[in-house]
């Protein structure tokens, strides 16, 4: 394993934050109920968005000062932020260059993807939680799933590759569809990974006891398909991953709950509203858009972005009593 840089985002664990997942908004063109109510959110107001050069010095900062070498866009829908491919540009233009990808629902994608590959996007993780069009509409509360499948199609042909699908399962809701979904994954060369259900919702609706696990999950997916563990190693990735019916084809689970990983965890969080965030589940942030905005300098960044990843929890509690849910939703932070 290489050394950290002497100034990168060290935690008192020792665990080197490399990974930075950028919210480029906290609104979406989809309601997945599990996520935001139908009536979506109070949303960030114009003034607390980083603007696309604010973004991109942010950015810069990480890449250049800190050694963060993977740069993820999400949100919210990341694909209907305006200023998207200027931003994957100019970020595709910092040295090192970072490699760069985006996870979204896919609606755009198809038209999109070209772009943002010559702007320098390496590849995506899009959304899909069901392939049946009325199961998606009610579970989305949107007719959209002609568009996701082509967004995905599109991302494979502008060669925005590996094209990963994400996708949780909820029990009595999409549950029963874990083997058709790999199906659909292998026949697109598209790579599956389940994420167990976190406790992340706007809606506090979350329950352990009703969740669907990696467990369970597995064994839903040996019904139908030989499963072995994959040789290659996992490293700091969320998703453990199985060989399928022999390889190379892979499908991966992201047990955050169950198999929590943390003590590998290498992601530092940038909300749309220029916040860090040193963990998914943490309860507190740290304001980089006043500083910014008062003038600090790319040092003094970089110096409160190393002061908010000390202070990193071991891991995300989710078991602990006293576990809190952030305040912040999902579709908020970044997922
Ligand atoms: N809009 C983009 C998308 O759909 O991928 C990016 C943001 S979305 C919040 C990122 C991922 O988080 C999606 O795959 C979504 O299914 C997942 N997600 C949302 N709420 C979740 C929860 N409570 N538990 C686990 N995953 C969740």
């Amino acid at each position: 394993m290489s050394l950290p840089p002497p100034t990168g985002l060290v935690d008192r664990y020792g665990r080197v934050a490399r990974d930075l997942r950028v919210s480029l908004t906290d609104k979406c063109n989809l309601r997945c109920t599990y996520c935001m109510p139908a009536e979506g959110l109070p949303w960030l107001a114009g003034p607390q968005l980083l603007t696309d050069d604010e973004v991109v010095r942010l950015i810069r900062v990480a890449v250049c000062r800190l050694g963060v070498d993977e740069v993820r866009f999400t949100g919210g829908e990341p694909l209907i932020r305006p200023g998207l491919v200027g931003i994957v540009e100019a970020v595709a233009a910092l040295e090192p260059r970072p490699r760069i990808s985006l996870t979204t629902n896919g609606i755009g994608l198809d038209r999109l993807a070209p772009a943002l590959r010559t702007a320098g996007l390496d590849r995506v993780n899009v959304s899909l939680d069901t392939l049946d069009r009325e199961r998606f509409t009610r579970l989305t509360r949107r007719d959209r799933l002609a568009d996701v499948l082509a967004g995905l199609a599109g991302a494979a042909a502008a060669g925005l590759t590996p094209v990963k699908i994400n996708t949780v399962l909820m029990r009595g809701v999409n549950d029963d569809e874990a083997p058709a979904l790999l199906r659909f994954a292998l026949d697109h060369g598209y790579e599956l990974r389940f994420i167990e259900q976190m406790p992340l919702d706007a809606q506090h609706g979350w329950d352990r006891a009703a969740m669907v696990t990696a467990d369970e999950i597995l064994a839903t997916l040996r019904a139908a398909y030989d499963l072995d563990a994959d040789p290659t190693e996992r490293g700091t990735a969320p998703a453990e991953t199985w060989l399928v019916d022999g390889g190379p084809a892979r499908v991966g689970v992201i047990g955050t709950v169950t198999r929590p990983f943390c003590g590998d965890c290498d992601r530092t969080r940038l909300t749309a509203d220029g916040q860090i965030r040193n963990c998914l589940f943490a309860t507190d942030e740290s304001d980089l858009r006043g500083a910014l905005r008062a003038g600090a300098d790319d040092e003094e960044l970089a110096r409160r972005w190393r002061a908010a990843t000390l202070t990193k929890r071991a891991g995300h509690g989710i078991d602990d009593p006293s576990f809190l849910q952030p305040t912040r939703p999902m579709s908020a932070i970044g997922g």
